[in-house]
């Protein structure tokens, strides 16, 4: 799997939701969590890697060998919370930049399990912002679009210039 680079067209698509949870799906998501891992993410969405379905990996556990992932297939916030919390975010889509993002602090969302279960759980802190990001971009978003306009053109142009280089 290889991790996709903002600007593209691809990472501003909706994704499609899974509609039976199959052997093939729970491939992607391990595959995914294999690049995850391999990047140094915390979180990685389906579409990142080229694959425009709902599929979300997250592991916000700093030790290396302590993991918990997890694996969210079709997940969807059914709660947000009323305060917000900020926390200074990065995207695999997006290398060498960070901004800070304000999103709410609690969330709750349902999704279904690798064995195509049905969950409600709730998240808080920086677990939270990590789903809502990736979810984000389950539905083309991308952490920059939640930052102003100027903030946002200076982190593209940047990014355009490190493809630029990384052509030569
Ligand atoms: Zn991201």
């Amino acid at each position: 799997m290889k991790i996709i680079v903002a600007p593209d067209n691809r990472l501003n698509q909706v994704s499609k939701k899974i509609d039976i949870v199959d052997n093939t799906t729970i491939s992607i998501l391990d595959q995914m969590l294999e690049c995850m891992y391999k990047n140094n993410g915390i979180g990685l969405a389906a579409p990142q890697v080229g694959i425009l379905k709902r599929l979300v990996v997250v592991d916000c556990n700093d030790k290396s060998n302590n993991k918990k992932p997890l694996k969210l297939i079709n997940p969807e916030i059914i709660k947000l919370s009323t305060e917000n919390s900020e926390f200074e975010e990065g995207c695999l889509s997006l290398p060498t930049q960070y901004a800070k993002v304000k999103r709410p602090t609690e969330i709750i969302i349902k999704f279904q399990n690798v064995k195509g279960v049905f969950c409600k759980e709730v998240f808080s802190g920086l677990e939270a912002t990590c789903i809502q990001h990736e979810i984000d971009h389950l539905d083309g978003k991308l952490f920059v679009d939640h930052i102003s306009k100027l903030k946002k053109n200076i982190i593209i142009k940047k990014l355009i210039k490190l493809k630029k280089k990384n052509k030569k």
